[in-house]
């Protein structure tokens, strides 16, 4: 027995480990069932999806399984999306009427996908929509615009783009535009909203169209927080606690002001909006990118990218995006959080894991590691985005009930 002891001691501590192995094997594996269950039987939303552009600027068939894209119909399935705010991203270079006709271009590709395949895909004008669609089991495909250059000088041509359907309207993107300042342009000549701009967000406001903020300098969002009467957005930033002096991603100060205003920060997964070094490391690429006038799609690109990025972090993880998720929480709340993607806009930025919009069961299964419960999960996929949206649209209701001017 003596000389047993010390062989069952070792035994019994090596079965022991297994046993914990065993267990946190296995209730990983439930962590990730129970996400993948959520995904499939909840409604998930992304704010920020750019396969309209992409599909404009490349013809796939998204119908079907793609080789390359970040959203298709197929990986929006599996990966339990149910509403994809649409977007109709126009270039800061363009002039309003080119803008408008890029717009309209591209409105018929969005739309063309609900008329052709009605028993999948469903456009939405209202959180109502989006709930009766997801009932029917049909993708919704809200529509929004993204940079607010084809307005040109017209305040009324607002009117016309809630007509089509926009949800929201990202007032500026690369460059600041005749509403505001861009946090990508230096040049910044309104010192944040223009007067043109104030008078854009007033008729937002009335006509139930989303404000989002995101590429707006600091000085946009304070103002626009002021001028507008309803809750605003970001639609795809993140926490700059985690990026410091990425102007892109949102102050402490911006992200508590706009919870403050009943408002909404939806997390973009770029790994450069995500992780400082990969945000330092993905500029030094585009730049390069930018000045050879290489594609990154191409052969040349591609072994650029791949040489570069052996000494070179370029991707976060999806630890790093609810670190982002759980900041929100912690400094404004779960009430005022959710999912931004930026698929099909961010290039080859998708954190590790993270590669499409069949991903969204991974993100999940972070959370609930983290003890999130089922209820705040929920909130974060898409009830605080759908909350604004109606309040939004609440507020147009009021404004249209008083006398313009
Ligand atoms: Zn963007």
């Amino acid at each position: 027995m003596g000389k047993l002891l010390p062989f069952l001691t070792v035994l019994s501590f090596v079965f022991a480990v297994a046993c914990r192995n065993n267990s946190v094997v296995e209730t990983d594996t439930g962590i990730q069932e129970t996400a993948r269950k959520i995904c499939e039987e909840q409604l998930i939303l992304d704010s920020h999806i750019d396969w309209p552009e992409r599909l404009y600027s490349s013809p796939a068939d998204l119908s079907q399984l793609t080789e390359s894209r970040d959203f298709d119909l197929v990986r929006a399935k599996t990966g339990g999306l149910n509403a994809v705010l649409s977007v109709l991203y126009v270039p800061a270079e363009l002039g309003p009427e080119e803008g408008r006709f890029m717009l309209d271009s591209m409105l018929d590709l969005v739309t063309g996908y609900a008329v052709r395949y009605p028993d999948r895909v469903a456009l939405a004008r209202n959180p109502g929509e989006v709930a009766a669609n997801f009932a029917k089991g049909l993708l919704s495909i809200p529509l929004c615009l993204e940079n607010g250059s084809p307005i040109g000088d017209d305040l009324s041509y607002i009117e016309a783009l809630q007509k089509k359907g926009m949800a929201y309207i990202t007032l500026c993107h690369a460059k600041s535009n005749q509403i505001c300042d861009s946090n990508y342009d230096s040049i910044r000549p309104w010192k944040g909203v223009s007067p043109f701009g104030e008078e854009v967000i007033r008729e937002m406001n009335r006509q139930g169209i989303m404000i989002d903020i995101s590429h707006s300098t600091d000085s946009t969002v304070v103002q626009a927080l002021r001028i507008s009467e309803a809750p605003i957005v970001a639609t795809h930033s993140s926490c700059r606690h985690f990026t410091p002096g990425f102007e892109r991603n949102l102050s402490d100060t911006l992200i508590k002001a706009i919870a403050e205003k009943n408002g909404v920060v939806m997390i973009g997964f770029s790994s450069m909006f995500l992780d400082s070094t990969c945000s330092v490391n993905s500029e030094y690429l585009l730049n390069w990118f930018d000045s050879t006038g290489v594609a990154w799609e191409s052969q040349e690109g591609t072994e650029f990218m791949q040489t570069f990025s052996v000494t070179h972090k370029l991707r976060a993880d999806a630890a790093q995006l609810v670190d982002h998720i759980d900041h929100v929480v912690r400094i404004a709340g779960i009430d005022y959080v959710g999912f931004g993607s930026d698929f099909d806009g961010m290039g080859p930025s998708q954190p590790t894991g993270l590669p499409d919009v069949s991903s969204y069961p991974v993100v999940v299964a972070e959370m609930l590691r983290r003890g999130y419960s089922g209820e705040e999960v929920v909130k974060v996929l898409s009830k605080n985005f759908l909350r604004v949206w109606q309040e939004v649209l609440n507020v147009s209701i009021v404004l249209q009930k008083e006398p313009a001017g």
